[in-house]
């Protein structure tokens, strides 16, 4: 009998994301399933409640909304920069994200939210920011963790970490 989903549980599952454009952000149907250790927050929060005490085999169509997935969107982590500060071979595109400095010169994940003109509006929200999230769920393995991976906060082993 496996353990119904609880803290310190590895979890394997199957997920599609789907945005309310009706866009499929990530899946994982048709390639390997997911597995996390529960509780650790390796998966957004508002998934990790919803899938408390589910079983294996058990599914879930879990909305989560924004302020439980990534976040709201912050438009103060929006910077309008000029084209003229990227070098002038990389051909700019939407979405692309590249690294830049923080205020305090940590390394800073940014992503291109749009062009205009001679100007690149750059985004330095998580690209889910603002959005409702439509997960599709199937609950595919529950396990006890190990000592060593709730220590560690993820899971080892095939589908998690090798180190
Ligand atoms: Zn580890």
């Amino acid at each position: 009998m496996k353990p119904a989903i609880a803290d310190g549980h590895a979890v394997t599952i199957h997920y599609r994301l789907t945005l309310d454009d009706g866009s499929i952000a990530d899946e994982s149907f048709g390639s390997d399933p997911l597995v996390y250790l529960h509780g650790a927050q390796n998966i957004v929060p508002g998934l990790e409640r919803q899938l408390e005490g589910k079983k294996v085999g058990d599914t879930c169509d879990c909305e989560v909304p924004a302020n439980e997935g990534y976040g709201e969107y912050d438009p103060t982590a929006e910077q309008t920069v000029p084209k003229t500060a990227f070098p002038p071979n990389v051909e700019l595109q939407v979405g692309m994200s590249f690294q830049t400095r923080g205020r305090n010169g940590q390394p800073q994940p940014v992503w291109i939210r749009a062009l205009d003109g001679d100007n690149v509006v750059v985004s330095a929200n998580h690209p889910l920011a603002g959005q409702r999230l439509n997960f599709k769920i199937e609950v595919v393995d529950v396990r006890k963790a190990t000592a060593e991976e709730k220590k560690h906060g993820h899971v080892h082993g095939p589908g998690g970490h090798h180190h």
